[in-house]
């Protein structure tokens, strides 16, 4: 026996005595930071092994034909766990490409949903791209079943595949989630960002949701409000939890960090704060306004200032680090030029350090100020 035929073995096992269970990661509004749905992750704790990665074994257990039972079973867990939850919320399920071709797996579906009384309404299949199918005939002939039983599609992983545009014109897809590698990226590669901003016009322009995916931090979220995104998915907003904490994710979700909570707009200062707040404490990150005052601060970039909580707000950032007020001027241009901002390398309190200064728009790319952030300059510590 080779070792994919025992990892197979194995997990068969684990799918017969409760070693797989259902992970919940929350799908947000990037609005108002609302819990729209979750995306549900198998997680395989093996007695020898401990945690085995999906990454591992989804594979495998495509290849041995274990995923009908895997995605039977954690429908059904799932199905019963969320009768205690909100009734609107949706979970979403990964079905793999070969899954679709199997006749029989939208009654499967349809049956799970009936014996735990879950609407199928509040069903979404997330189908990614890889291993290509050639012949859509059944995969289009499931998913169709599928919707006419209430579910709703998204393809998964929008952007990595050889043929993303050809699926998507081929299968009744309404929703599509952009990859986390590119949402990842976006802070760095202006061809990232580009590439995101062109998937969400490109998703709204077909009547599509879009979900970015792997989104870590407050800027790449304020980046995709910018953009028009309106669904999002990542640590930010929650990591995969097991189903007995899912509760504690939906009563705290009213203060996640870096989304706005109510309709009213959100005035400069509570998004700046907002915005500080939502990084690790241990960042050092400003939010300064359009003509360079800090507006709000995170106790790190004070402490790398040397100055008291609180107490760099209010001061130009020019007063902070060493960077001219020509200098900020000339990012200014930089950005309006829409070309990427470069780093500074620049003094900060008498060390060396490496500065980002990146822009914070609105929903309707109107500037909202900068944010500014420290890395350690090469071999220093800041
Ligand atoms: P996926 O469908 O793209 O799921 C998202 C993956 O990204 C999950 O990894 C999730 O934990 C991870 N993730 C979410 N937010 C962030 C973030 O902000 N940063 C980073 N670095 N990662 C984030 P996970 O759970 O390890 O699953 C990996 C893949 O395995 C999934 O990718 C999916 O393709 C597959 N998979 C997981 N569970 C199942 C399942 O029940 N059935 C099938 N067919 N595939 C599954
Ligand atoms: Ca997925
Ligand atoms: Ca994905």
């Amino acid at each position: 026996m080779n070792a994919d035929q025992l990892l197979a073995r194995n997990l068969l096992s684990a799918l017969s005595n409760g070693g797989v269970e259902p992970f919940f990661q929350p799908i947000v509004s990037l609005d108002d930071g609302h819990i729209l749905g979750f995306e549900v992750l198998a997680r395989w704790r093996d007695p020898v092994e401990g945690f085995i990665s999906p990454d591992r074994f989804i594979p495998i257990a495509d290849r041995f034909g274990l995923l009908d039972r895997l995605l039977d079973q954690l429908m059904r867990t799932s199905f019963l766990a969320a009768t205690e939850w909100p009734h609107n919320l949706f979970l979403g399920f990964n079905v793999s490409p070969l899954q679709l071709r199997n006749s029989e797996l939208a009654t499967r579906i349809a049956r799970a949903a009936a014996d735990t009384s879950f609407p199928l309404s509040r069903v979404h299949i997330e189908v990614t791209e890889s291993g290509f199918i050639d012949d859509l005939t059944q995969p289009r002939r499931t998913l169709d079943r599928l919707i006419n039983l209430g579910c709703m599609i998204a393809m998964d992983d929008f952007g990595t595949g050889y043929s993303s545009l050809t699926w998507l014109s081929s299968l009744p897809f309404s929703k599509i989630k952009i990859d986390s590698s590119f949402v990842m990226a976006m802070h760095e590669h202006r061809q990232s960002r580009k590439i995101v901003a062109a998937v969400v016009g490109l998703g709204h322009s077909l009547g599509l949701a879009v979900v970015a995916e792997g989104v870590e931090t407050a800027v790449q979220a304020d980046l995709l409000r910018g953009m028009g995104c309106k669904l999002a998915q990542g640590y930010l907003f929650g990591r995969p939890t097991p189903a007995n904490q899912v509760r504690e994710v939906l009563s705290g979700c009213v203060s996640s960090p870096g989304v706005a909570d109510s309709s009213v707009p959100m005035s400069l200062e509570l998004r700046a704060h907002r915005l500080a707040e939502a990084y690790d404490s241990d960042a050092a990150i400003a939010f300064m306004d359009a003509t360079g005052r800090v507006v709000a601060s995170s106790t790190a970039f004070d402490r790398t200032m040397d100055v008291g909580t609180g107490e760099a707000a209010g001061q130009h950032i020019w007063n902070l680090i060493a960077v001219t007020p020509e200098t900020f001027a000339e990012l200014r241009a930089t950005d309006l030029l829409d070309e990427e901002f470069p780093e500074l390398e620049t003094t900060a309190n008498g060390s060396m350090a490496r500065i980002l200064i990146r822009p914070v728009k609105d929903e309707s790319s109107e500037l909202l100020g900068y944010s500014v952030e420290f890395g350690a300059a090469a071999g220093q510590q800041v």
